[in-house]
């Protein structure tokens, strides 16, 4: 479903992404982890196309990615993103954070785009704040109306950039059930994130990044009982 092959990608000098291959079946998760700088959000932001790639060929369910235009704008709908900011629309409400996407992107009329909001809060179990401001909400319930936000596009993937880094401790487990729900729906998922217990549990595979480059590429079983690289050792050391 996502496929990403030979990228490279260069900020200046700077050679953030070496030849990266890598590929997220159809209802499978895979879990990218690695260190600080190594260029997960980068790849997350070239799979969405907020950032191009210098070389190399990325496909999203078989469609290599849009430049520009109509075709763009549908490849970003069908790519559900989410980031460790949840950036939801201060002024407007939960239900209305959610409804927005579905009336200006996918021309819903408002009621219809309302009743999808209501059952994709229910859905994330925050049916009961619809009506509140963002600031109104806890972090975690924030971070669950920004996924309920992306999964009203009727994404065929879901891309997740450490949803979980900026919240309180407390918070954190509410968004990881959210996400291993989703998963066990057969949803496709790429998630960036430290939360080694989602990536034992929920993970099909898991991809390992250290400057740039795609170090180990595995099950959760073989990478954390058996990582080959030093790197991954070291890195595993310092976070368990
Ligand atoms: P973190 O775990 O801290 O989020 P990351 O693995 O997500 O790190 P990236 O944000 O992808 O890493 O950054 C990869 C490298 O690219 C870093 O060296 C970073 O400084 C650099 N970088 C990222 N965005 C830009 C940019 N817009 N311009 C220049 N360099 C950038
Ligand atoms: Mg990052």
């Amino acid at each position: 479903m996502i496929s990403v092959s030979s990228v490279d990608k260069f900020f200046g000098p700077l050679h953030v992404l070496k030849d990266i291959n890598l590929s997220v079946p159809r209802g499978q998760v895979l879990v990218v982890l690695g260190p600080s700088g190594s260029g997960k959000s980068t790849l997350c932001r070239a799979i969405n196309r907020l950032e191009p790639i210098n070389s190399g060929s990325i496909e999203v369910d078989g469609q290599p990615l849009p430049a520009e235009g109509k075709e763009l704008a549908k490849l970003r709908s069908d790519v559900g993103m989410v980031f460790q900011q949840f950036n939801l629309f201060a002024h407007k409400t939960i239900v209305e954070n959610v409804m927005l996407g579905p009336i200006k992107v996918r021309k819903l009329p408002k009621e219809e785009a309302r009743t999808l909001a209501m059952s994709l809060l229910e859905r994330v179990g925050i049916a009961n704040q619809s009506d509140k401001y963002p600031a109104q909400l806890s972090g975690g319930q924030q971070q669950r109306v920004a996924i309920a936000r992306a999964l009203a596009m009727k994404p065929k993937v879901m891309l997740f950039d450490e949803p979980t880094s900026a919240l309180d401790p407390e918070m954190v487990q509410e968004v990881l059930d959210v996400m291993t729900d989703l998963a066990k729906e057969g949803m496709t998922m790429l998630v960036v994130t430290h939360e080694m217990g989602f990536a034992r549990k929920a993970a099909h595979r898991v991809v390992f990044m250290a400057d740039g480059e795609v170090v180990e590429d595995s099950t959760p079983e073989e990478f954390f009982t058996k990582p080959k690289s030093d790197r991954a050792k070291d890195f595993l050391g310092k976070i368990l």
